[in-house]
């Protein structure tokens, strides 16, 4: 079962996904709000037992190690981003467009060392790269996260470090061709709305 917590005003969607071995939560979002959010969170399961990151910025990324010291969680995100994680560099734009502090948790783990594991509960990791290098999205039974790569009428900026204007675009064709082979019916976007049966189309005339 996947439940969406809408973020309030810049902050992310944040998606908890509650499995029968474990409780994963994508994107945890800003640590601003981390009290209403853990509470919210209480209310549908006990413990979060692994964070997916679908990439390092800031408004995803920011409040991973509240989760780490309040539950132990094990924090992961694409190998590309580990270090820019780790170390808030400037690619989390924590200090350059959030004017904030970051602080990183204290480890985190390249989502290359456990594909394999997170199959096992039904997690499936797609790069999508172009908003940024590591972005990625998951798909979950017959959902579809897509972080900041696909909104439901727009796409992500691909300006920002590591951005590509290139790798957009073939991901999103990648995301198309998903959608189709596997019968998705959810897009669940890093902001706003969810995504319905015309994203793609609409997205596609924008970029193409
Ligand atoms: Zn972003």
């Amino acid at each position: 079962m996947i439940y969406k917590i809408n973020g309030k005003w810049n902050d992310c969607n944040k998606y908890l996904i509650k499995g029968e071995r474990k409780n994963i939560l994508i994107d945890p979002g800003l640590p601003d709000d981390f009290d209403a959010t853990l509470k919210e969170i209480k209310g549908i399961v006990k413990d979060i037992d692994i964070i997916i990151n679908t990439h390092c910025h800031y408004d995803h990324s920011g409040s991973d190690y509240l989760y780490q010291e309040y539950f132990g969680a094990t924090i992961i995100i694409h190998d590309r981003e580990v270090n820019h994680l780790k170390n808030a560099s400037e690619v989390t734009l924590s200090s350059g467009l959030f004017h904030r502090n970051m602080v990183p948790p204290k480890e985190v783990i390249p989502l290359g060392e456990v594909l394999e594991e997170l199959k096992r509960y039904n997690i499936e990791i797609i790069e999508t790269p172009g908003h940024t290098k590591g972005s990625i999205s998951i798909i979950y039974r017959d959902s579809l996260i897509t972080g900041d790569t696909l909104f439901s009428n727009s796409v992500g900026r691909w300006d920002f470090p590591t951005g590509s204007l290139e790798d957009l675009k073939g991901s999103i064709l990648k995301l198309e061709d998903i959608i189709n082979k596997k019968n998705i019916s959810s897009i669940l976007p890093g902001h706003g709305e969810d995504g319905n049966k015309y994203t793609l189309s609409y997205v596609k005339k924008l970029l193409f």
